[in-house]
């Protein structure tokens, strides 16, 4: 049976080394020449940085990451360190306290700076702990869980379709305060009016704060733990690809499949750039959804309401225009040592949203984040050297200008933002690397980069990973989960779980089996 996986970010390396593993004969082919899509880590000048991704969740000991990494035995290659951003507004900060004041020690933070919103504050928790409670019990399988779970999501059910907005005026009066919450939509351009509301608590779980938070407390359920991944996203890059290669997978870098031939509803072959025809039995295609079911496949062989409603309708992120630099002191002293800061410069979340979906670039102007990875990997920069990154969203074409001729500009722009917060930057420079969307769009492969894949939207969902096309199966950060480094590893689990129950072996007992090649 020829398995042949699309794409070599953490997606496409999961599900091929879960195929590989079980004994199929994978290929998966890469287009650019190395593999990784966006969690290769980059090198320059002794200094090493990830393509932007920080801190991850789910990576936590029996949790879904951290499966999958022990499933595929490289658990021990891995090395993962507690993580926790700091958030700072114009005119207050969020700062993990010098000693551990508990779990809810932001509510109370809140409560002293924004004392109109007391009340509001404990119904916003209140909520918070339930859609908490819920997500993990969603993770589990038995009637306990399952009782437990309608238990819980009773009261909050007449709010399960309010948006974003609608949940923060029913908790909040101040806007400051409302913007702490969905200043993260910025990252998805995605308007508080379109986001799902009790999807907020979700992205600002409280121990993304402070790596002290307990991830078990009450009568709650087991939050999800955050972390780093030490010495970079490639080291999980190069275990998957490992267990590839060990498992007699092949990985064909270089290669872009351009088209996938279908006959009667069935995947037969694909087409590589370099117009080979190779026999696919099951395809795994990771990359853009538009790219996969209008380019590669063709509409004509799909359902126009699929094309519709799934694929020209879906709702993804915009880019990141990125400054990587390698400094010989450590910053990190001017953001309280922490490794992560999102220095945001409005409260207007909903116009720098706007602003971005007019693609307009604001050029650092609404916000910024400063990720120093040498603060828990030394390994990434010479001893005594810091590697640093500092990016904001970006529109992929901007109206106001175009990313070749403007790269300097906007780079000096955004460092004097950062230097505002963090001085010394370009005083201690001893290295560059500038990335824009258009580097971005050639790492992976997209027409439309979008740095967080598809968005939770209340109207529109992404393509599920089951297409209609028997055969083929869609994973990565386009798919139907919310991205995230996890997310598309978990995807692809879900795949292959999902390829071995349609073949008869559903139960974990047989998970492993070898099938015939
Ligand atoms: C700037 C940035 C910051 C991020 N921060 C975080 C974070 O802090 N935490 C977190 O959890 N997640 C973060 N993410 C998201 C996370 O990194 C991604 O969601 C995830 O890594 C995507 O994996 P993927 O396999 O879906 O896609 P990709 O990594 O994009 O890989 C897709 C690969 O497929 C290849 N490909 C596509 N089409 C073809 C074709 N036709 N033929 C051959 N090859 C093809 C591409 O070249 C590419 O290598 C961030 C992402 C970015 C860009």
């Amino acid at each position: 049976m020829n398995i042949i996986v699309i794409g070599s970010g953490l997606s496409g390396l999961t599900a091929a080394a879960l195929m590989a593993k079980n004994g199929y004969s994978v290929s998966l082919f890469e287009q650019h020449e190395k593999i990784g899509g966006v969690t290769a880590t980059i090198e320059k000048d002794g200094y090493r940085w990830d393509w932007g991704q920080m801190i991850v969740p789910d990576l936590g000991e029996e949790e879904s990451g951290w499966k999958i990494l022990k499933e595929l035995e490289i658990l021990d290659e891995i090395e993962i360190v507690k993580g926790y951003r700091e958030n700072f507004y114009p005119d207050f900060e969020i700062r993990k306290p010098p000693e551990y004041s508990g779990v809810y020690w932001r509510k109370n933070y809140f409560k002293e700076i924004f004392p109109e919103d007391s009340k509001g504050l404990d119904k916003y928790y209140k909520i918070y702990d339930k859609i908490h409670d819920i997500a993990s019990l969603s993770n589990k399988s038995g009637i306990l869980a399952k009782l437990k779970l309608i238990f819980k999501f009773l009261p909050i059910m007449g709010k399960k379709n309010w948006s974003a907005k609608e949940l923060m005026d029913y908790c909040f009066s101040n806007e400051k305060l409302q913007a702490v919450y969905t200043a993260i939509l910025a990252d998805y351009v995605a308007s508080p009016e379109e986001f799902p509301g009790l999807i907020i608590p979700i992205i600002n779980a409280e121990n993304q704060y402070d790596e002290r938070v307990p991830l078990q407390y009450g009568n709650h359920e087991k939050r999800s733990s955050w972390h780093f991944v030490k010495g970079g996203y490639g080291e999980i890059v190069n275990a998957l690809a490992n267990v590839i290669r060990d498992y007699g997978g092949n990985i064909i870098t270089k290669t872009a499949i351009q088209n996938i031939h279908v006959e009667d509803n069935k995947v037969k072959s694909v087409k590589t750039n370099k117009g080979e025809i190779i026999k696919a039995d099951i395809v795994i295609a990771s990359g853009g959804a538009r790219e996969l079911f209008l380019d590669l496949i063709g509409q004509e062989f799909l359902p126009e309401e699929f094309i519709e409603n799934h694929v020209k309708n879906i709702f993804t992120t915009e880019s990141v225009f990125m400054v990587h630099l390698g400094v010989d002191y450590d910053p990190s002293v001017h953001q309280n040592n922490a490794a992560l800061c999102y220095y945001y410069f409005t409260y207007d979340i909903d116009a720098s949203i706007k602003e971005c979906q007019e693609k307009i670039y604001h050029e650092g102007k609404d916000g910024l984040l400063i990720y120093i990875p040498s603060k828990h990997s030394p390994k990434m920069a010479p001893e005594g050297h810091h590697a640093v990154t500092v990016y904001t969203i970006a529109p992929n074409d901007p109206k106001n200008g175009n990313w070749e001729d403007n790269k300097e500009e906007w780079a000096e722009k955004l460092l004097d933002l950062a230097e505002e917060r963090v001085p010394g930057l370009r005083e201690h420079e001893q290295t560059r690397l500038i990335l824009t969307p258009q580097d971005f769009k050639k790492r992976t492969y997209l027409k439309h980069h979008a740095f967080g894949g598809a968005v939770p939207h209340l109207k529109k969902s992404p393509p599920p990973h089951k297409t209609p096309i028997d055969g083929l199966w869609f994973v990565g950060a386009q798919s139907a989960v919310f991205g995230g480094v996890v997310g598309a590893m978990t995807s692809a689990d879900y795949v292959v779980k999902q390829i071995h129950a349609k073949r008869g072996l559903k139960g974990t007992e047989k998970k492993f089996q070898t099938f015939s090649k």
